[in-house]
């Protein structure tokens, strides 16, 4: 069973990673961004280093209301309103403690809407929905298909790699990057490549 007991081992995992990637990212945001990025993210993941215990003896949804709350009082940024968006969405959908596939992936797609429309933004825009999105739509087309959960893992770590990966050819059209219009070709999108970084990362501590 997949419980918020696992909360302190994947935030202390995910702070390490992006620490472990902060040069490459950040170089990613200065070519297109303001270089930032990392930064806004750190200041969350620190805050989320201090409550992880707490967090995890809460329920789901509380404990996806308080990882939303505290990314919007410590992030910043354009990522920062995103990601507490996400988590408080999540919350709102009442999956339990013992959340099964179903539930699970219909509170991401769920979530990731909330997230659209808070950023006014849809895939294609070269951002983190890029990757947030396929994720959310693979979930959804294998909910009522039989498939091992290690298959099903590795799948999203996949999906998660070619949405990143798919940002590079993209043209821009939210957030800072898209001030330099054609110039945001032939880049990956910072917040693409966080975003698949930390889903990489759950994949990895939830098929061990
Ligand atoms: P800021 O752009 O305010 O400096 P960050 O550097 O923390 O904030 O985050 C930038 C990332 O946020 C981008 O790389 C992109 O993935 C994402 N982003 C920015 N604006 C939007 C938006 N409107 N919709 C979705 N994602 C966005
Ligand atoms: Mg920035």
């Amino acid at each position: 069973m997949i419980t918020p007991h696992l909360l302190p081992q994947i935030i202390t995992a995910i702070a390490a990673v992006i620490e472990n990637n902060a040069e490459e990212v950040t170089l990613l945001d200065q070519a297109i961004g303001d270089g930032d990025h990392v930064i806004n993210l750190q200041r969350g993941l620190q805050a989320l280093v201090l409550q992880q215990e707490e967090l995890s003896q809460l329920d789901w949804p509380k404990a996806w209301q308080k990882i939303g709350m505290t990314l919007m009082s410590s992030v910043g940024g354009a990522s920062g309103s995103l990601y507490a968006t996400l988590f408080m969405a999540l919350s709102k959908t009442h999956v339990e403690l013992d959340v099964s596939l179903q539930s699970f992936s219909n509170a991401f797609s769920a979530a990731v809407d909330a997230v659209k429309k808070r950023g006014k933004s849809d895939a294609g825009e070269k951002t983190l929905l890029d990757v947030y999105i396929p994720v959310a739509n693979y979930l959804k087309s294998v909910t009522n298909v039989e498939i091992d959960l290690a298959t099903l893992l590795n799948e999203v770590s996949a999906v998660a790699i070619r949405g990143m990966e798919s940002t590079r050819d993209m043209l821009a059209t939210k957030g800072r990057a898209s001030f330099l219009e054609e110039r945001s070709l032939g880049h990956i999108d910072a917040g693409a490549k966080t975003a698949q970084l930390m889903i990489c990362t759950i994949v990895d501590i939830l098929v061990k």
